[in-house]
Formats: C-alpha cells, sequence, structure tokens
C-alpha cells in the first residue's frame, strides 16, 4: 500500500522526489540483473568451451584407439581404366585430390590377404540364398538390391561361390594343389601355383562371407572372358552404388596376391566401395596396408 501513500494532491514535491526514487531504484535494479545475466552467460559459455574442448579430446583418442587413419590419395594413384568404370559416379570425392577418413576396424573393411589371415575364431550370422549360398546377413540387402537391379536391366547374374567355411577353403586349395602336382609339380611349387587362383586356408575372403563370386548365366567360365559379358560390365560400373567393390582387378595383381578375377566382389560398404572403385585402387591401398615392394 506504500505505493499509494504518496500522491500528487497531497505534497506534489514529494511525490516527484519519490518518483525519481524509484525510477533510481528501478534502474539500479535493472542494471544489476544485466550485470547477473552477463556474469550467469560467461560462466555458462566458458563452461561450454572447456567442456568441448575436453570431449574433442577424448573423441580424437577414442579415433586413435580404433586405427582410423586419414589417407590422402593424389591423382597419380588414379587408373584411368577405372575411373571409366565409375565415371558415372556423381558422388564421392571428385577432386584431384581426395581425402577420407578410413575406420579401418569396421566389419565392412576387415582386410583378408596372403598375411591378413581370418581372424581366429571369426564367427558369421548368414544369410542362406538359393543353391546352397550364404552371406553374412549384413550385407543381404545391399546385394539384393544389386542383383534386383541387373535383372531389372534384363540380365541374368548368377552367384557360383559365397560364403566358406574354413574346411570348404582346404578342400577347394587341396583339390588345386593335387591338380598342379598330377601335372608334375612339387608339393612346394603347386602350392604356390594354387595359391595364386585359390587362397590358402585362412586367407579367403569367401570365409567372411562378404565376397562372391557372380558370373553370367550365358557365360559361366571363371576366366579373363568374363569380363566381356554383359553382367560384369554392368556389376563393373554398378557394383559400388551396392556397396561392393570388384576386388581383385587386373592392374593390382601385384598387391592383392591374386590374378585378375573379374567376377570376384567384396563387400566394403557404399562409402568405401565408391571411394575405391572411382580412384581405381585395391582395398589394400585404400586401408594404405599395401605391402611396399
Ligand atoms: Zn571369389
Amino acid at each position: 500500500m506504500q505505493e499509494d501513500f504518496y500522491s500528487e494532491a497531497e505534497d506534489p514535491a514529494l511525490y516527484k522526489s519519490e518518483m525519481k526514487r524509484r525510477h533510481w531504484m528501478a534502474r539500479r535494479r535493472r542494471q544489476r540483473r544485466i550485470r547477473i545475466l552477463v556474469f550467469t552467460g560467461s560462466i555458462v559459455l566458458m563452461g561450454t568451451v572447456l567442456f568441448a574442448q575436453k570431449y574433442t579430446a577424448s573423441e580424437h583418442q577414442v579415433v586413435r584407439a580404433e586405427k582410423k587413419q586419414k589417407v590422402v590419395e593424389t591423382s597419380a594413384d588414379i587408373d584411368n581404366s577405372q575411373k571409366k568404370v565409375s565415371a558415372n559416379d556423381k558422388e564421392g570425392v571428385n577432386s584431384d585430390t581426395a581425402e577420407y577418413e578410413i575406420d579401418a576396424s569396421a566389419w565392412n573393411l576387415i582386410l583378408v590377404n596372403s598375411s591378413h589371415l581370418v581372424p581366429d575364431g571369426y564367427s558369421v550370422e548368414l544369410t542362406e540364398l538359393t543353391d546352397g549360398e550364404a552371406v553374412d546377413s549384413r550385407i543381404y540387402d545391399d546385394l539384393k538390391a544389386m542383383l534386383d537391379a541387373a535383372e531389372g536391366e534384363g540380365l541374368s547374374p548368377v552367384i557360383c561361390s559365397s560364403y566358406r567355411s574354413l574346411e570348404k577353403q582346404t578342400t577347394l586349395f587341396e583339390e588345386q594343389v593335387s591338380m598342379n602336382m598330377s601335372n608334375g609339380a612339387s608339393r612346394e611349387e603347386a602350392e604356390k601355383q594354387a595359391a595364386v587362383w585359390v587362397a590358402p586356408p585362412g586367407t579367403s575372403e569367401h570365409q567372411l562371407g562378404l565376397a562372391l563370386d557372380i558370373v553370367s548365366s550365358s557365360y559361366q567360365g571363371l576366366d579373363e572372358a568374363q569380363e566381356e559379358t554383359a553382367e560384369q560390365k554392368w556389376l563393373m560400373k554398378h557394383c559400388a552404388e551396392y556397396g561392393f567393390i570388384l576386388r581383385y582387378p587386373t592392374d593390382k595383381s601385384d598387391i592383392t596376391g591374386i590374378g585378375y578375377e573379374p567376377w570376384h566382389y567384396r563387400y566394403v560398404g557404399k562409402k568405401a566401395a565408391k571411394e575405391i572403385m572411382k580412384q581405381g585402387i585395391c582395398l589394400e591401398e585404400y586401408l594404405g596396408a599395401a605391402k611396399s615392394n
């Protein structure tokens, strides 16, 4: 009720000075509120900056722990023939110097070759295809989409090999060794020759359930002529859109250790596949694990 105590009618001078005092007090209160706001704001801002710095630092540690590698590929590494294959690929990095981050520990980027064996006890959840074939369940949808798209173009791709158990791989390798030995090679020579075409047990991507041999229904030979089929031409051009790469290109045999296989496709995920096919590199190069010859 104090507000009503002084009125202009009773004592105008007193009223005026009281109003002045009240305005001054109100201004003081406003200024104090602003100072508190500014102070609180600064504290919050400082806290945010400190937290962000800490978070970024710990994220970097995780990145290192996961063996993420930053790879810089220059135009010198780009192979022209492979570039043609992915000429229609509008996604991915489109410059002479492509820079990308790789999580080498990702399940889809696991490297298996003569010096990188399938990890002991590697287990995979399989999805069965027709004709007794099977693949890692995680790639099934992309594989189906790719084959459906090819069929939509009037093509008839046929999967002739997919997941192989260690036992199956051993049998295949031994068959090849026996054949070479029957042609007069020593066991050692026979194994060496066999390894160019059939990966020795423990070194085959087929054991991962991430690799497939796909041929044309009209020509099922596993030889260089396979690349001339309409199915291979389509697959080489479009496989990356579905996360697959042509794993053993003709000009990368010295790095992969495997002869040209224009039928062997490996799932690496869409991001990696587009980069690999676009740049015409092989998985070893992409992962920076190429042997330095
Ligand atoms: Zn294969």
